[in-house]
């Protein structure tokens, strides 16, 4: 009980470096905040949870909320300190969508754009904020929108449709009725099919007041919702959140297709993405099947979450520039960036040419910039380096320029961390040199920069429900690894190689300052008291315990930094002692956000031997 309320205290004094926020769907509010009872577990569920804002839904699929439930439900978390908005899901309504999803609604018909007014018209009265939910978007092929399509795309026709209905439907109906209110648009993580679906973040990101971030990557293994990189979200977070700038107020994710391990993810790259809110997708979807494993194992971490929002706050990130102009499909190569980042190239995206940049990375989405050949040879010819796939290699035609690479992602781009291990480490040559910076190690853990001071790895890997087709087999352990004096943690047993996430971080230029990861199982021994995870204090015992001392002040990462990640065994406990062993002899392991020199990590997974981490260094003074 005291912890509850220690997670209460803390997220709302934290309030103003991250918030976490849940939605209540329409149905939920009928079910669940019509009686006291419901109201009552509602609360205390969200005091538990340190979320200190909700969304108090009025429509989805096709059921309104009644105003009386809405308005009691409203009063009773703002008088429990939470804050309330509204929000919207434009399912089953009028007309479902014929073709594609049918939860979509068809948007062409005039019943739909009616009903989507008269749900604007209810809502505005009650929220001074209410939140569209990313089903904004239609598939639908039927005769009428064949008919209002006429020759163009499906894309040219669905954007100008849906921002056209943005402004006549949902904005002006909105501010007729509540002027001082506010609309969020809620745009999922699927970033390369949104012309084809109409979402449009560069039209609509200027029309509504704000916006919002899908990073819903779930499992990657999951038969159902997998497919998508972990690291995706970190990638459109900053992608979406440079493009939207100050109207960008966080990301969301959800429970669907994750375990505990991958859900913390979500939240992890969330907030490495910026984000000032996370919203938990949903409140009755968090308190069923897995999610309310998930949710417990978030409660474990936010306090260390909190943390890394604080550690991350007003960081610029850099590394390999990602060019995804507003509006392309990356055809043949979609979402490529993501597994870029998940083979350890700290890739950062940019929606305009990356004129400035030391190195930039260029895919079939680049051809949507009618001038890219030309601001391509610009850019290899004021010294910058430049990783081409083929495709945009076909566009810009780099030619013979020696500071121009050249690679094929595989078909499957879902392969890209299988690749053999002489081609990853190619591409993590020409990509990190520019840097300074040198990679070694497994695919599978990302790597993050931000500024010339910080950097953070998390490993991805360890899926306890990783499948055993084509691509569950085991990659080459020792081939992965390094020499000493780590290479006795490599020995991993026959079965999958699971993680203890120890990485080591070296700056050639001071061989005398060392700085290295501790194994994560470490870390977690000392995060496991009855404090709340990773507080100042446990950081300063596990400190002093392992006689760590703070980075030298001149120590910077930015020359020649070789990053070293190694795989062990969670069963070689042995090898665990001996990093740490090694790691004494002159390093640098910080508190938490209020003593510099940070060094924080966080447990994968608690219960489970196997351990992955987040590990994040700063070498700021
Ligand atoms: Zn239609």
């Amino acid at each position: 009980m005291a912890r509850q309320q220690d997670l209460w205290q803390l997220a709302q004094s934290r309030r103003t470096q991250h918030v976490f926020s849940t939605i209540i769907t329409a149905q939920s509010v009928e079910r669940d905040l019509s009686s006291e009872d419901g109201l009552r577990d509602a609360l205390d569920w969200c005091r538990r949870t340190g979320v200190t804002k909700v969304y108090i839904e009025s429509f989805r699929d096709g059921l309104w909320a009644k105003r009386e439930i809405l308005v009691r439900a409203r009063s009773r978390f703002q008088e429990a300190g939470i804050a309330a908005s509204g929000c919207v899901t434009t399912t089953r309504m009028a007309k479902s969508s014929e073709g594609g999803w049918a939860m979509f609604p068809c948007f062409t018909n005039a019943a739909t754009q009616q009903q989507l007014q008269d749900v604007f018209e209810f809502t505005a009265p009650l929220f001074d904020e209410i939140m569209i939910d990313d089903f904004y978007c239609t598939e639908c092929e039927c005769a009428e929108c064949q008919a209002a399509r006429g020759d163009r795309s499906w894309a040219a026709y669905r954007l100008g449709l849906m921002r056209r209905l943005s402004v006549e439907r949902v904005l002006e109906p909105v501010r007729r009725v509540n002027p001082g209110a506010t609309v969020i648009i809620k745009y999922p993580q699927w970033y390369d099919h949104f012309p084809e679906r109409g979402y449009d973040p560069d039209g609509e990101t200027t029309l509504f007041d704000r916006t919002w971030v899908g990073t819903e990557t779930r499992d990657v293994d999951d038969e159902r919702w997998g497919g998508c990189a972990a690291y995706r979200a970190f990638w459109i977070m900053r992608w979406l959140g440079q493009s939207g700038g100050e109207k960008c107020g966080g990301g969301w994710y959800d429970p669907y297709g994750t375990h505990e391990d991958s859900y913390l993810e979500q939240a992890r790259q969330t907030i490495l993405g910026g984000a000032r809110e996370s919203v938990l997708f949903c409140y009755p979807s968090l308190r069923q099947d897995t999610g309310p494993a998930n949710i417990e194992a978030l409660r474990r971490e936010l306090p260390a979450l909190l943390d890394l929002a604080a550690w991350v706050e007003g960081e610029t990130p850099r590394g390999v520039v990602s060019y995804k102009p507003i509006g392309s499909i990356a055809e043949g190569e979609r979402y490529i960036f993501d597994w870029l980042g998940m083979v350890g190239l700290p890739v950062v995206p940019a929606h305009e040419f990356p004129a400035h940049a030391s190195v930039a990375v260029f895919a079939a989405d680049s051809a949507h910039d009618p001038r890219f050949a030309g601001s391509a040879a610009d850019f290899l010819s004021h010294g910058g380096t430049a990783l081409f796939t083929e495709r945009a290699a076909a566009v810009a035609e780099p030619g013979e320029s020696p500071a121009a690479f050249v690679f094929s992602p595989p078909e499957n781009l879902c392969q890209f961390p299988d690749l053999p291990a002489d081609q990853i480490a190619a591409l993590r040559e020409a990509a990190l040199t520019p840097l300074g910076l040198q990679l070694d190690g497994p695919t599978g853990v990302a790597l993050y920069l931000f500024g010339d001071r910080k950097l953070a790895l998390e490993n991805f890997d360890d899926e306890p429900c990783r499948p055993v087709p084509d691509r569950a087999r085991p990659r080459s352990r020792r081939g992965n690894c390094f020499g000493s004096p780590w290479a006795g943690g490599c020995d991993g047993p026959t079965a999958r190689t699971h993680l203890l996430g120890t990485a080591g971080l070296e700056s050639r230029a001071q061989s005398a300052s060392r700085c290295q990861w501790r194994p994560s199982a470490t870390l977690s021994a000392a995060a496991r008291s009855d404090t709340p995870a990773f507080s100042d204090d446990s950081f300063s015992a596990w400190n002093a315990a392992s006689g760590a001392r703070p980075l030298p002040t001149s120590t910077r990462f930015a020359a020649s930094t070789r990053v070293r990640v190694c795989r062990a065994s969670s069963r070689s406990r042995d090898s665990a002692r001996m990093v740490s062993n090694s790691a004494n002899r002159a390093c640098a392991f910080g508190a938490s956000s209020s003593t510099p020199a940070a060094w924080m990590g966080f447990e994968r997974n608690p219960i489970a031997p196997t351990a992955s981490a987040l590990a994040l260094v700063s070498s700021s003074v």
